[in-house]
């Protein structure tokens, strides 16, 4: 999931800037899509399911018209929040006002804070967090003398890996996590124009420059030209920055606590290479997130980086579809060696991440059908064992292959000649010139930095104990 936002002294086309910040952070989330303008408290709302190109057109973007400040939102849903109406961002009117939310991430306590909410008899329309965050600062509104004030005693009810944006009539409130597990950043344009988002990408996209990365449960309040800094949460809880964002989820050409992500990438590349050297003659890298990995690789070994295969750019991530049939066939849409680069050579072939298994049991297949003698597989994350609880897809440790089979196992299923994993001591390593103090490494070594959500708990017990059995 990701958010962007954009304050502005004048009234302007905002919408077509939120545009082009969620068009840079399509990545995120696939899911859906929505954008609110502010014109001096008036909101216009558009939003629906399916990817920001699709759903905005130009005649959409000026029927949203001019205003001072916009948010926008693209969704990554998890299993049970796919439907329509789980979009974001949300319009909620109050007592106090109105306010639009947009949130990233995810908050393991939504599901006590709903059911409490709920015995008092408030209603809910959607799955989403972002629902369950408005419910609380409306509460929290109607003794806080400002927006900023009920957002920040908000925050101590809220628990998670959380960012979101807030729009009340006369300001943007940008809020990070506690414990900065997901990355929030805002930049400003030579013409004054504050934006605010989840990558730094997104504010190249609009050619504004970074400011500041707000720090783990900082809250920035934009009231046009002015900036105002909440810092009073920010030694709630210590950092516990996602590493996953390094390893897939950023984009490559953004920066999170001043690291490059490509950079990141090629270390877990070299890292690989040194943890599990091979005699091959080419080294590919699975499009996108893992090039930048196979570039480390290919670098640290000496053996040559090629491209082996091509990605058809109009597809979504291949990851977003349920069903393991619907997968598979997708991998091959979405995927296409080149022949000329891998007949009668020996591959490694590098991924950021072995999940399911079924990406790179097809890919090592494709390569071996186009010609490759010998392919050997590296992932440049560690073994994925574990279920993430904070905005990533992967809520089942059923699906899981690392969490069930051995690497030895995972080599034969996938039909690979080698495979080897970036070793859990060298996660770390990846990102070490980054200014966060810590990282969640859950999924690979089940370190959670929260209590594990309530409404899985069921879920997993019986899944887990469906597996031992
Ligand atoms: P799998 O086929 O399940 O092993 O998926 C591995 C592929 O999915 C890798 O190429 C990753 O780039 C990608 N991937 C990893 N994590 C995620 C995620 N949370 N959502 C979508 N795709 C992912």
């Amino acid at each position: 999931m990701a958010v962007f936002g954009i304050v502005s002294k004048e009234k302007t086309s905002v919408a077509s800037s939120v545009y082009y910040g969620l068009f840079a952070l399509q990545h995120r989330g696939q899911e859906s899509a929505g954008i609110v303008v502010n014109d001096d408290g008036v909101f216009s709302t558009h939003k629906d399911s399916g990817i920001v190109n699709d759903i905005f057109t130009q005649k959409i973007i000026s029927a949203l018209g001019e205003g001072n400040m916009a948010i926008g939102h693209v969704r990554y849903g998890t299993l049970s929040t796919k439907e329509r109406v789980n979009a974001e961002p949300i319009v909620v009117n109050h007592i106090k006002g109105r306010m639009a939310i947009a949130t990233s991430g995810s908050l393991v306590n939504a599901a006590s804070i709903k059911r409490e909410l709920e015995l008092s008899g408030n209603i809910f329309h959607t799955m989403s967090d972002a629902e369950v965050v408005s419910y609380v600062i409306t509460r929290e509104r109607l003794t806080a003398p400002t927006i900023e004030d009920a957002v920040s005693r908000a925050m101590d009810k809220l628990d998670g890996g959380l960012c979101f944006l807030l729009m009340s009539p006369q300001k943007l409130v940008a809020v990070r996590d506690k414990r900065g597990m997901h990355p929030l950043c805002y930049g400003i344009r030579e013409n004054g124009e504050y934006v605010v988002a989840d990558e730094t990408c997104a504010l190249d996209s609009v050619g504004a420059t970074l400011v500041h990365e707000l720090l783990p449960g900082e809250i920035v309040v934009f009231t046009g030209s002015e900036v105002k800094h909440i810092t009073e949460h920010c030694d709630d809880a210590p950092e516990r920055l996602c590493i996953f964002e390094y390893i897939y989820t950023a984009r490559p050409d953004s920066h999170i606590g001043g690291y490059a992500v490509h950079k990141a990438r090629r270390r877990a590349g070299a890292l690989l290479a040194k943890a599990h050297p091979v005699e091959a003659d080419i080294v590919i890298g699975v499009p996108d997130s893992g090039l930048d990995a196979a570039i480390g690789y290919s670098w640290t070994s000496g053996i040559p980086y090629g491209i082996g295969l091509i990605k058809n750019k109009y597809i979504g991530r291949t990851f977003i579809n349920p069903g393991q049939d619907i997968r598979e066939d997708k991998v091959k849409i979405k995927l296409n060696p080149i022949r000329d680069t891998v007949e009668g050579k020996r591959v490694v072939l590098v991924d950021d991440s072995i999940v399911r298994g079924t990406t790179c049991a097809k890919l090592v297949k494709l390569l071996k059908s186009a010609g490759a003698t010998e392919v050997h597989l590296r992932s440049s994350a560690p073994p994925f064992v574990n279920p993430c609880y904070y905005g990533t897809d992967i809520d089942s440790r059923d699906s899981l292959i690392a969490a069930h089979h051995t690497v030895e196992e995972i080599r034969e299923m996938t039909g690979a000649d080698s495979l080897g994993y970036l070793l859990l001591e060298d996660v770390l390593k990846i990102c070490d010139g980054a200014a966060a103090k810590g990282y969640c490494t859950a999924c690979f070594d089940g370190n959670y930095p929260t209590e594990i959500p309530e409404k899985y708990n069921n879920k997993y017990d019986t899944k887990i104990s469906e597996n031992k059995g």
